[in-house]
């Protein structure tokens, strides 16, 4: 399924003004599955998103805002069951800590929308270390052939 942002006014890859959009208006805009991972912090199934085996060359943006996240060449081949990267766009996401669910994790959002997109943890490769946990639902991707 692609991203919903045809109705979505709010969509943009290049106006980066931060939004401040209620969750009550994004339910009518949004689709059920990406509302509820982006807006109440659902998780996808593992081994269920589009972009989990997925290593074409391009730019991932948020599903929600159209922010831009990460780049392919920060993509890695994870095992845990969603699409993995070792490093973000630093002014597309921010971090939150997050004890739900009796673990202590941190969680990563959108800049832009304060959209939920997944969380990152410290078991990633070099350079960083890292490896941001992503929503395949809250990602886009636009492959460089399109640009
Ligand atoms: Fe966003």
């Amino acid at each position: 399924m692609e991203n919903e942002a045809k109705n979505n006014p709010y969509y943009s890859r290049t106006d980066t003004t931060k939004l401040d959009i209620s969750n009550e208006e994004w339910e009518k805009i949004l689709a059920p599955d990406l509302y509820a991972i982006a807006r109440e912090a659902a998780t996808e199934r593992p081994f269920t998103g589009k972009y989990n085996e997925f290593d074409e060359l391009g730019e991932y943006y948020c599903a929600v805002c159209g922010n831009h996240l990460f780049r392919s060449t920060s993509k890695f081949s994870s095992s845990c069951g969603w699409p993995s990267f070792f490093e973000a766009d630093k002014e597309g996401v921010y971090y939150k800590k997050d004890t739900a669910y009796g673990m202590e994790r941190v969680e990563v959002l959108c800049k832009r929308c304060d959209s939920h997109l997944g969380h990152v943890f410290d078991d990633g490769p070099k350079p960083t270390g890292l490896r941001y946990c992503m929503n395949s639902i809250s990602l886009e991707f636009v492959p460089d052939s399109e640009k």
